[in-house]
């Protein structure tokens, strides 16, 4: 259903507006992110068409195989790795990606980095932060966060945000608050949080970047 994304991105933009505006912040300091995963370059090509260049995918080899040909035709599209990230796949990782929201562990750190020195391309990355300790959730504890984040500029990284899934249940405001101030008093740029159920308040706590997929390309099987 190609015919649907560019009204739905149409809507999508002008809720980010409105959201933006609504609190006093600039439309343009939020970015989106059309996240594509599960859905066949047809419809990533409907979104380019629609003006969307930037695109999150969940997995390495699936973003390789949908993305190859299209970068090729379109020079300034941006894509963002938003899955979780085994360190075996890191090399593969850093050549796909422009930016990787999912660094949660020094030992993918350390494979970032080797991943860097092999390929000579330094990608963005952003700290996952697991805001809400859940066991089964990626991310670092926040009380770990200072001293990661140390460890990892100390290899090289290029860390200039953080990341963050709240828990599916409850109010996600407090933890959209807690990101953005861990960003700004570690001098960090963007704060990644919102989805398509909650990026209106996630704008509100000052997203720089929402990650929306069904309400841009529909649900996925
Ligand atoms: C799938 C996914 C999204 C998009 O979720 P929607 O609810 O479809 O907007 C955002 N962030 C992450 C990390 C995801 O895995």
């Amino acid at each position: 259903m190609t015919t649907g994304i560019a009204s739905n991105l149409e809507t999508v933009r002008q809720r980010i507006i409105a959201a933006a505006q609504a609190s006093g912040r600039e439309p343009g300091s939020v970015r989106l992110i059309a996240v594509s995963k599960g859905k066949p370059a047809a419809d990533i090509q409907a979104a380019l068409a629609a003006g969307q260049n930037i695109f999150g995918e969940n997995r390495v080899q699936e973003a390789k195989s949908k993305f190859s040909e299209l970068r090729a035709v379109s020079p300034g599209l941006e894509l963002h790795l938003i899955g979780p990230l085994q360190t075996n796949k890191a090399v593969e990782a850093v050549r796909v990606f422009d930016v990787i929201q999912t660094l949660d562990r020094p030992r993918l750190a350390d494979a970032l980095a080797a991943a860097i020195k092999k390929t000579g391309r330094n990608p963005l990355c952003f700290i996952e932060i697991n805001s809400g300790e859940e066991p089964q959730k990626a991310g670092i504890a926040p009380r770990e966060f200072e001293g990661f984040l140390a460890y990892c500029r100390s290899l090289g990284l290029n860390i200039d945000g953080v990341m963050c899934i709240p828990p599916a249940k409850g109010d996600a405001a407090p933890h959209f608050m807690r990101m953005k101030e861990v960003a700004e008093r570690h001098g960090l740029t963007h704060v990644s949080m919102g989805m398509s159920h909650d990026f209106e308040t996630a704008i509100r706590h000052g997203a720089t970047e929402v990650r929306v997929g069904t309400a841009i390309f529909g649900a996925r099987p």
